[in-house]
């Protein structure tokens, strides 16, 4: 999942890009309003944590200015403590959550995993697709038979994204864009080496290449 922070105060945006990245996050941070809101309208996020208060142009903005363009992505908003009107002035501009500052992480990634989870799927239990069980605070993944095998960071992100997009075909660029960050080197080469590792340790049958196009998640449905 690629999660784009605007947050002008750099120590705690850093802090909450390690956070994020322990739990499977790739994260691009920008530290002003007119920044945000190009990156938001032209990188495919997953989720976009938001700040109010930014230099530039004010978040409220930025966020008024994407959903008038159409943008749906799931938004959770950062504000003041005790303001409830930027709370009520966020919702309005259509942001979908908020977090009072100061907050603690755990509550940012449980609400962003929500947040995430009813944007993609319908179902914000646990992420299960064909008898495959995505162990999410482990980054573990367990078959049908109940063997367990553990993920690397890029091989849970890769296999949450294609459990969320299941029966869809998944092209590779795809796949790159929601798995890896702005800065990295994108080479969508890597994916097939990484698809290969998957179907080392969940069997071949899971994932299907549609020569050309991409790849297929899931057993085909009846
Ligand atoms: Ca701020």
């Amino acid at each position: 999942m690629r999660v784009l922070l605007v947050e002008d105060d750099i120590p705690l945006s850093q802090q909450i890009k390690k956070d994020l990245h322990k739990e499977g996050f790739v994260v691009d941070m920008v530290d002003n309003g007119i920044d945000a809101e190009f990156m938001g309208a032209e990188e495919p996020y997953d989720a976009i944590i938001l700040d109010l208060g930014l230099p530039q142009r004010p978040g409220l903005e930025v966020l008024s200015h994407w959903r008038a363009q159409g943008n749906k992505v799931p938004i959770i908003i950062l504000t003041a403590r005790d303001a409830w009107h930027q709370k009520v002035d966020g919702f309005k501009a259509g942001a979908d959550d908020y977090l009072a500052k100061p907050f603690h992480i755990e509550e940012l990634i449980a609400r962003l995993n929500v947040l995430i989870r009813r944007s993609q799927t319908q179902d914000i239990g646990s992420l299960q697709v064909d008898g495959l069980k995505l162990d999410e605070e482990h980054q573990a993944v367990v078959d049908e038979k109940g063997s367990r095998s553990e993920l690397t960071g890029t091989e849970f992100r890769l296999l949450r994204y294609m459990m969320m997009h299941p029966r869809v075909v998944l092209s590779k660029s795809r796949l790159t864009e929601h798995v890896y960050d702005y800065s990295s080197d994108r080479d969508s080469n890597v994916i097939e080496v990484y698809i290969k590792r998957l179907r080392n340790k969940l069997g071949n049958e899971l994932i299907k290449t549609k020569r050309g196009q991409g790849y297929i998640f899931g057993k085909p449905s009846q």
